[in-house]
């Protein structure tokens, strides 16, 4: 599963490969799950839509997108290349939004050559990918949606196990729960776990506290901290959470810092390989000898996930 540093790597990734290009059409699969706004209003939204921002929130990737209306007016291109089944018919008919004072006349032409601003919001879930294609490149098996681009790339979302989603925001006002790791100051940070009596773990992988913290940072970062998992959160004293804050915006910078040298593998047609893994000092070294003190790593199941840490360099 993609954790926030692999979001981010993706979504610098995209945003060097598609900002400033269009939407020109939108295919989307017959599979629902993906879908979490109606398929219309998803064609409808990204349709002649110029990319102006890819950037991460949390574990999402979002697509800011400015609607032209003028660029409406342009002939519609015919959709062709390979579809791995039948295309739904986009809907043609646009709600105003409320950034949209733009009244369009039947042919589509827009009145006010405002731009409506909108987003579209990708969560890769277990499996999701995001490719920019050729359009001669062969559609991937489990592909829910092809996007068009005026560039004549296309860009596509494949997804085997379909716990990704897709969907879109009107006012382009996204918001995803919780504060950004990498941005959150030490007086913030220090006010989310106060009083709270959970694991310091289970209040780090909480998405309404901090977005996009997953299991394998949390647990590096905790033992980077030299704090056990299990640790009451608010039993921790202000300079071990302020080391800790250290350690979560280290380790996922690090982990980003590794992941921009393979992002051309990961974007690219292949998107299973490519991630240069953070040297894991706890995550997933079970009975092997602490990296500091030889000891040996423990696991334990918390809220569910297995926690790993040193019961010796760890308090
Ligand atoms: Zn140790």
């Amino acid at each position: 599963m993609p954790e926030l540093p692999e979001v981010e790597t993706i979504a610098r990734g995209l945003a060097k490969r598609v900002t400033g290009d269009v939407v020109e059409s939108v295919w989307l699969g017959q599979k629902k799950e993906p879908l979490k706004s109606p398929a219309s209003e998803i064609a409808a939204t990204l349709e002649q839509s110029r990319i102006s921002a890819v950037r991460r929130m949390g574990k999402h990737i979002v697509f800011d997108l400015e609607q032209d209306h003028v660029a409406r007016t342009r002939p519609e291109r015919q959709s062709k290349g390979p579809s791995p089944a039948k295309s739904r018919k986009p809907n043609r008919k646009r709600k105003s939004t409320q950034t949209s004072s733009t009244i369009q006349t039947e042919s589509g032409e827009g009145v006010c050559p405002s731009r409506t601003r909108v987003q579209w919001i990708v969560h890769l879930g277990m499996t999701g990918r995001l490719q920019v294609c050729e359009p001669r490149d062969e559609v991937a098996k489990h592909t829910h949606a092809i996007l068009k681009l005026s560039s004549g790339r296309e860009l596509r979302f494949v997804d085997p196990r379909r716990f990704g989603r897709l969907s879109v925001a009107q006012a382009g006002d996204f918001d995803a729960t919780g504060i950004e790791p990498l941005e959150v100051d030490l007086d913030r940070f220090l006010t989310l776990f106060r009083g709270r009596k959970t694991p310091i773990k289970s209040a780090l992988l909480n998405q309404k506290l901090l977005r996009g913290v997953g299991n394998i940072y949390a647990d590096e970062s905790l033992f980077r901290a030299g704090l056990r998992p299990r640790r009451r959160a608010s039993t921790i004293t202000r300079d071990q959470l302020a080391k800790l804050l250290i350690a979560v915006k280290e380790v996922l910078s690090e982990a980003i810092a590794l992941g921009g040298s393979s992002i051309s593998d990961y974007v690219n047609s292949d998107g299973e390989e490519g991630f240069f893994q953070l040297q894991h000092r706890v995550y997933g070294r079970e009975s092997e000898p602490c990296l500091v003190c030889k000891t040996p790593i423990k696991r334990v199941v918390i809220a569910g996930r297995s926690s790993h840490y040193c019961p010796k360099c760890q308090k």
